[in-house]
C-alpha cells in the first residue's frame, strides 16, 4: 500500500468512525455490532457517495465477479458444454480456506431497505482473516456450511464477487490472509453502483476471470434490451449492424445482459483447454495465502 493509500485510508477510517457512530443508533441494535468503517460505506447517499468517490478504493483492491449463469466452455471436439463456473470456483477457493464465515446479512440490502433480494443473505468471508468474525456478525462453518450458503445465494439471483480489499482488515485480520466473496444484486449492491457512478480509478479495481469473453450469438434480433441504460453498469454493449455487441474489455463479466435478453443471444465462453479454475486460483495466490496456520480446508 503506497503512503497515499495509507494516509487516504487513515482518513476515510476516521471519517466513518464519527459518521458510523452516528448512524448506528438510527440503524438499532442489529446493526451496533457491524465496524463503523463498513457500516458507512453501505449507508444511503453518505455512504454511497464515499464509495463512488473512489475514497475508500486503494491500489490493492481486486474484484472478480462469476456469472452464475450463460457460462460455456468448448471442448476439444470445438463444442460449448453449459459450465458452472461460479460454484466450481467457489468450491475450490473455500476448500482451500482455513477458516469460512458466513456474514448473518448484507449490509448494501439492508440499508438501501432492499426489498428485490434477501437481506439475510450475506458476504462470506474466508481465510486467517475471517478468525475475528464477532458472532454477533456471523457464523464459523465447515466446507458444507459454506456451500449450502453459497447455494442459497445463486438460488435467489445474486451474482458472486470475490473481492479482496481492506474489508478484511475491519475484523483484525490481514488482507493478505483472506478473501471476501460477496452475493452481488443488480440494484443496491454498492460495487456494481459504484462501477456505474464511481471514477475511472475505482472501475480499474474490477478483474476479468482469466479466458472468459462475452458473446454475443446469432440469435440476437437487435431488440436493444441489453443495451438499456439500467442493465449495463459500466455501457459496455453498443447495437452494431448486426447484432450488439459488447466491450470486452470494458464489461467486468457479470451476466446481467445474458440474463436480460429475451433470445438468450448472450453467453460466456472459455476457449477449449483453458483451465479457468487453475488460471483463477493462481491469480488469487499472488495477492493472498487463505490456507493460513491451521492448513488448507480445516473447519474452522
Ligand atoms: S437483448 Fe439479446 S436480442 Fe436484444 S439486442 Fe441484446 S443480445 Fe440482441
Ligand atoms: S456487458 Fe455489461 S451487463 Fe453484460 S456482462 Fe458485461 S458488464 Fe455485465
Amino acid at each position: 500500500m503506497s503512503d497515499e493509500d495509507k494516509r487516504e485510508l487513515l482518513e476515510a477510517t476516521d471519517v466513518a468512525k464519527q459518521a458510523g457512530s452516528d448512524v448506528a443508533a438510527a440503524y438499532g441494535d442489529e446493526m451496533q455490532s457491524l465496524p463503523a468503517q463498513a457500516r458507512v460505506t453501505h449507508i444511503p447517499l453518505l455512504g454511497h457517495r464515499i464509495a463512488t468517490t473512489g475514497f475508500l478504493v486503494h491500489e490493492d483492491a481486486h474484484y472478480w465477479l462469476l456469472p452464475p449463469r450463460h457460462v460455456y466452455r468448448m471442448n476439444d471436439d470445438g463444442i460449448r458444454e453449459p459450465f458452472d463456473l461460479a460454484m466450481t470456483v467457489i468450491e475450490a477457493v473455500t476448500r482451500k480456506a482455513c477458516v469460512k464465515a458466513v456474514i448473518h446479512g448484507c449490509v448494501c440490502r439492508a440499508s438501501f431497505d432492499c426489498q428485490n433480494y434477501p437481506q439475510d443473505v450475506g458476504c462470506m468471508f474466508l481465510g486467517e482473516a475471517a478468525r475475528g468474525v464477532p458472532r454477533e456478525d456471523g457464523l464459523m462453518v465447515d466446507v458444507e456450511g459454506a456451500l449450502e450458503h453459497v447455494r442459497r445465494a445463486l438460488d435467489a439471483g445474486l451474482v458472486p464477487t470475490l473481492a479482496w480489499e481492506w474489508d478484511m482488515m475491519l475484523y483484525g485480520g490481514k488482507q493478505n490472509e483472506g478473501l471476501a466473496v460477496c452475493f452481488c444484486d443488480y440494484c443496491h449492491c454498492d460495487l456494481r453502483l459504484s462501477a456505474r457512478e464511481g471514477t475511472e480509478r475505482f472501475r480499474r479495481k474490477f478483474e476479468s476471470v482469466p479466458t472468459l469473453t462475452p458473446f454475443v450469438g446469432a440469435a440476437c434480433k437487435l431488440c436493444g434490451t441489453c443495451s438499456r441504460d439500467e442493465v449495463c453498469c459500466v455501457s459496455a454493449i453498443s447495437q452494431g449492424p448486426e447484432s450488439a455487441e459488447i466491450d470486452a474489455s470494458v464489461c467486468i463479466r457479470c451476466g446481467r445482459c445474458a440474463d436480460v435478453c429475451p433470445e438468450e443471444a448472450i453467453s460466456f465462453e472459455i476457449p477449449a483447454g483453458a483451465d479457468v479454475v487453475a488460471l483463477l486460483m493462481a491469480e488469487l495466490g499472488a495477492v493472498t495465502d487463505l490456507t493460513g496456520p491451521a492448513g488448507e480446508g480445516s473447519a474452522s
